[in-house]
């Protein structure tokens, strides 16, 4: 069997419906969602509803979080204040509360999935070291773990220490714990601009780590139109 894990889409419906086709290509028949669907980009809605569609356990990001709710956003930059309150405008009442009953954890099989960390999921931090690693570490009851938040493609393992791997290939050995970043769907941030996801191969104990082309000038025209601040279209490019 094989999972598809998506994460940080941000409103990117051509990122996707790209990452959407190649999982599918590539036989996955299952798919997780790490959270962060809307945000930033033009088509929250419509990507809201194509996870919807795929039946699939989802966890709440940040963004899902205060684009569900009227009070004003902390801890947000200008540039994401101003895409959460254009996106609060273009969901529905039922799309809003489908996102606010998202549960912040979830074990799926024998894997877990998470936005940001493990330790204080709902404080929304972020894992960029090892020392952000051993904290969530110490909260991860399954050799596996899958996160997003912070749109770096990256992975990190624990055995008699904590310490960074190869993004790539990982082969699961199962007496040690692996906390992986999926990277981004729809905003990378690691100056690649294709969309990022992976893919969990149950039966070989493997996760890959793609990378996908999409309409980018669609993408990015959808942005401009929608009256969304310029920045958010040329960073696509730019894959920061
Ligand atoms: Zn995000």
């Amino acid at each position: 069997m094989r999972v598809a894990i998506l994460s940080d889409i941000h409103s990117n419906l051509e990122a996707l419906e790209a990452v959407l086709a190649d999982a599918r290509a590539h036989h996955c028949t299952h798919f997780v969602c790490l959270g962060d669907i809307v945000g930033y980009n033009a088509n929250p809605s419509e990507c809201v509803q194509l996870i919807q569609e795929l039946e699939c356990p989802v966890v709440k990001g940040n963004h899902d979080e205060q684009a569900a709710i009227d009070a004003s956003t902390k801890g947000f930059n200008e540039l994401a204040e101003e895409a959460i309150g254009w996106t609060r405008q273009h969901l529905s009442r039922e799309e809003k509360r489908w996102l606010t009953e998202l549960r912040l954890t979830r074990q799926v099989r024998d894997f877990t999935i998470v936005h940001a960390t493990l330790d204080t999921p709902r404080q929304w931090g972020y894992v960029f070291n090892d020392l952000d690693a051993i904290a969530s570490f110490t909260y991860q009851h399954t050799s596996l773990c899958f996160f997003g938040h912070t749109h770096w493609p990256t992975a990190f393992v624990c055995d008699e220490s904590v310490r960074r791997i190869a993004p790539g290939h990982i082969v699961i050995i199962p007496d040690k714990k692996y906390f992986i970043n999926a990277g981004s769907v729809g905003q990378p941030r690691d100056r690649d601009w294709r969309a990022a996801y992976c893919i969990f191969h149950c039966d070989r104990h493997t996760v890959e780590q793609r990378r996908v082309k999409y309409d980018l000038a669609t993408t990015q025209r959808k942005i401009r139109e929608a009256g969304l601040p310029e920045r958010l279209a040329s960073r696509l490019a730019q894959g920061r």
